[in-house]
């Protein structure tokens, strides 16, 4: 038999979906604070508007790039909310921010690059460069430093090689949200080394404290490329529509790079997003308050307890740190909490080495679930 691409072997599981499959293996209900995908129902005006599209036979192919209206209100959008100039040409629509931020690593990635990526950081970062055959190099975001990069630890990590950084914020899985002072810094370090920054923007709309800020709007070169996506603002998940913002002398190339992988964007999903952008944005808010509130309860719990965590200002995940509990093998831990006590949480080792004796809850489970979960948890020792 022929082989397999070794590339394609060696490409490790996002720990997150192996916990998935574990916990829809055991039999009875699992309490789940493993997955970051909102409790909320999806807009009625959103699902509306799909089935509209369908019902009049928007069935069709259509531009490489998205749905032109589509694209016509994000950049609208994207002056307005998040000080960001951009064309329409600019704005490229994907299947989620997963495959905006693929598009945005193949135009500017080769083979053998590296990439700096955080540690801990979604699990897709090292994924999505290997999968490239470009090389992962991790950045620590440390306790010490409130979990913000740090200049001096991101300029011993550049080489010849080092080709982009990938910035996250709001944090999956710390909640941590960059303030200016940080972005800014980050585009200039960017621009020191002649980097491309991509930025993962797709909690953009779920911040508690301080607005959220895009390294887009300090591109001064055209260097930051930027992954947005409707599936956590509007809890459409299922919908896969994202989009990648790209400077202007990438446009056409990303644009062009959307013909081998998915030629274009389902076509009723792109008019479900643009009723979600266009529409009202009460549920939006609601589920930002309701994710806050989750938060307090949940922090509340911890703080009862002793045990220390990072209080999220953004994202709907709390990073907490259970290595009293986990005795160093936060992995086994994990799975022992999902076998013994029914509930499923994210081992922090799954967001890179930094996260051992880390796990991380998402506050986007129902409160009740997730407060019954904390006590199971606070209950599991090693
Ligand atoms: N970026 C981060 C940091 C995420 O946590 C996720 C989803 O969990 C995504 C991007 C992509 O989400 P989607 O492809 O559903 O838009």
């Amino acid at each position: 038999m022929p082989s397999i691409a070794p590339n394609a072997e060696r490409m490790p599981r996002s720990g997150i979906r192996a916990i998935m499959d574990m916990a829809w293996r055991l039999p009875g209900p699992v309490i789940g604070l493993h997955v970051g995908e909102p409790s909320f129902a999806t807009p009625p005006h959103v699902l509306a508007a799909a089935e509209d599209a369908y019902a009049q036979g928007r069935t069709r192919y259509v531009p490489n790039a998205g749905v032109g209206e589509l694209r016509e209100a994000l950049s609208a959008k994207l002056g307005e909310r998040n000080g960001i100039e951009a064309a329409t040409e600019q704005v490229i629509i994907t299947a989620g921010g997963m495959q905006a931020l693929h598009l945005a690593l193949s135009a500017v990635v080769s083979a053998g690059d590296e990439v700096l990526i955080p540690d801990p950081g979604w699990p897709n970062f090292a994924m999505v460069v290997q999968l490239l055959q470009a090389v992962p190099v991790r950045y620590g975001l440390r306790p010490e430093r409130g979990f913000i990069p740090d200049a001096d630890d991101l300029d011993a990590l550049v080489t010849p090689r080092t080709r982009a950084i990938i910035v996250n914020s709001p944090s999956n899985p710390l909640g941590a949200v960059l303030p200016e002072t940080e972005v800014r810094r980050l585009v200039d370090f960017a621009r020191r080394h002649d980097l491309w920054l991509v930025s993962d923007e797709c909690y953009e709309a779920i911040t508690f404290g301080a607005p959220h800020v895009s390294p887009a709007a300090f591109d001064t070169d055209g260097r930051v490329l930027s992954a947005f996506s409707f599936s956590k603002t509007y809890a459409m998940t299922g919908m896969r529509v994202g989009y990648l913002v790209a400077p202007p002398a990438l446009s056409a190339v990303c644009a062009k790079l959307q013909e081998p992988l998915v030629a274009c964007v389902n076509a009723p999903a792109q008019y479900g997003a643009l009723a979600a952008l266009t529409g009202p944005q009460d549920q939006v808010a609601a589920a930002r308050d309701a994710y806050r509130e989750r938060r307090d309860a949940a922090t509340a719990v911890l703080d009862k307890a002793g045990l220390p965590y990072l209080r999220p200002e953004g994202a709907f995940y709390l990073w907490a740190d259970v290595s009293s509990l986990s005795g160093g093998d936060v992995s086994g831990w994990a799975i022992r909490l999902l076998q013994e006590r029914h509930v499923a949480v994210a081992p922090g080792t799954t967001f890179g080495p930094q996260g051992e004796g880390w796990v991380r809850l998402s506050l986007a489970t129902a409160t009740e679930d997730l407060l019954e979960g904390l006590t199971r948890l606070l209950d599991l020792s090693d």
